[in-house]
């Protein structure tokens, strides 16, 4: 099947009519093609946003958040038919699809439909002076989203919904490699009476797509996730253009484990926070730090439910790893278990690449554990974004915080301890944007979310995200 760019509430081709193709992950077939855009798709797509922006900017609160709540009402209504595309489009679980992806695109439209009716902005009287200042919170204008393959609709929209709630009209484009639920939203937001316009997607691979809205010099404001690499090269282009930048990147994220924490809780929660969608979430515990007391029970009854995880087809409802985005990405996971072999790592489960029954090309990997010798070693330090995780020993709480901190990286951790004070000191000093105690990836959509250091720059989520889109303009009024 094709897919075509929605522009101007329609569906249309790309003009240089160039495709690329798109790949079921589960048995490695082409099944689809999707435009690879040109600069003339972004700039027909630029255009259309920029004649929707002074009417969908100056639309009463109410009347935008009920078509937000609209979108998120055809999104629950229709969760079987994007959770079935979203599975084949990126190879996760069916299950996982319905449970997570879906229903969270649906909850930001939800979130943001409703945070805009509350969003409010300040006032400051100059008292002695006899004026009052207040803000006003405008639109930009013309906002750029880019977001990866790993949650595609969940993460596309995460971007989306808060820009055309703050009044923005939007150019959007979602990973080449899981076009599809991108593809099926415009549908629904036609539906749902979001004006022309307001919602453009252009698909395209990054370097060509993607490069042309982020250098578009009249789009004011870039909101990307994806690799830290991508991001660096980002700001590069967008930041001598004043563009507003927020720039969510890769992680490399601890997962401490102290004696004194909840045992059966923390086993469980880590064999989730560590091959969740096959260990392709940036939030994934991918380097787990165990207090040495624990060390051996946790490493056998670690492994031992590890080894129970079902590696299969996405749609099969007994699967819990489903198949890994793309060949290359397979490759690049599995040649990090080679390293990890020659940098003295031992594999204590899983790294072999698995011949699915039926679905023999597809990209099914092993979860799996490595011990390793030392927390500098290159599966240690480097985001391998699969489902591999590494664990060690540590003895105090000041060496597993410099461990924890010894990355480039700094998005998000988990901290598993009954220790109130130790809870308290460590999530002060732990270089990271997000600090999850006796828990992971519990996520309330009113807070700040983001990193720090090469996990990159500005916070996404509630009221951060609606001060991202729009401007602050100080507004100082004499009375005396
Ligand atoms: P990627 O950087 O390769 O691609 C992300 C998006 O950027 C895609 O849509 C791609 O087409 C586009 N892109 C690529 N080059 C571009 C360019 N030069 N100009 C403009 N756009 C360009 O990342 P990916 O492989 O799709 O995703 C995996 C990465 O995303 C991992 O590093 C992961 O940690 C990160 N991620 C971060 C978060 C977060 O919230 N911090 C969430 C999910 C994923």
């Amino acid at each position: 099947m094709k897919i075509q760019n929605y522009i101007n509430g329609g569906f249309v081709n790309p003009i240089q009519n160039n495709w690329i193709d798109n790949y079921n992950p589960s048995n490695g077939e082409i099944y689809g093609q999707i435009p690879n855009s040109s600069s003339k798709d972004v700039e027909l797509a630029y255009e259309s946003a920029k004649k929707a922006f002074p009417s969908w900017s100056k639309m009463t609160l109410e009347h935008r958040s009920r078509i937000l709540i609209k979108i998120s009402e055809l999104l629950e209504a229709n969760l079987e038919q994007f959770a079935a595309a979203e599975s084949k489009d990126n190879g996760k679980p069916l299950s996982l699809a319905k449970k997570i992806d879906i229903p969270r695109a649906a909850s930001n439209f939800r979130f943001f439909g409703n945070a805009i009716t509350q969003f409010a902005s300040e006032s400051h009287e100059s008292i002695g002076q006899g004026a009052i200042n207040y803000t006003l919170r405008q639109p930009i204008g013309v906002v750029g989203c880019i977001s990866p393959w790993n949650l595609p609709l969940y993460l596309f929209t995460w971007k989306i919904a808060p820009a055309i709630a703050a009044g923005n009209c939007v150019v959007a484009k979602p990973s080449e490699i899981t076009p599809m639920t991108a593809y099926l939203l415009g549908e629904i937001c036609t539906k749902a009476g979001l004006p022309k316009g307001v919602l453009n997607i252009v698909h395209g691979l990054g370097t060509t797509t993607g490069q042309v809205i982020v250098a578009h010099p009249d789009i004011k404001a870039i909101s990307f996730t994806g690799g830290t690499a991508t991001g660096a090269h980002i700001a590069r282009v967008a930041a001598p253009m004043f563009k507003k930048l927020s720039l969510e990147l890769g992680g490399k994220n601890p997962n401490i484990i102290f004696a004194d924490c909840d045992y059966d809780d923390m086993l469980e929660t880590s064999v989730r926070s560590s091959f969740t969608n096959q260990g392709q979430i940036c939030l994934c515990g991918s380097r787990i730090f165990v207090e040495a007391s624990i060390y051996n029970r946790f490493k056998k009854d670690f492994v031992e439910k590890v080894k129970q995880l079902k590696v299969g087809h996405p749609s099969d409802a007994s699967t819990n790893i489903g198949a890994l985005v793309s060949k290359p990405h397979l490759e690049k996971v599995a040649e990090y278990i080679e390293i990890a072999k020659e940098e003295n790592g031992k594999v204590l489960c899983g790294g072999e690449i698995v011949t699915v029954k039926g679905s023999e090309n597809g990209y099914y990997l092993q979860p799996t554990v490595i011990e390793v010798p030392t927390d500098e070693c290159r599966v240690n330090q480097e985001e391998i974004f699969g489902p591999v995780v590494t664990i060690m020993p540590f003895n105090t709480e000041e060496e597993v915080l410099e461990m924890a901190n010894k990355v480039k990286y700094g998005l998000s951790t988990t901290l598993w301890t009954n220790d109130l004070k130790r809870t308290m000191r460590m999530s002060t000093q732990l270089q990271s944007g997000i600090v999850w105690v006796n828990t992971w990836m519990m996520r309330d959509l009113r807070t700040p979310f983001g990193g720090v250091k090469a996990s990159g720059v500005g916070r996404e989520g509630g009221f951060e995200a609606l001060r991202f889109f729009t401007e602050a303009k100080n507004v100082c009024i004499k009375y005396e």
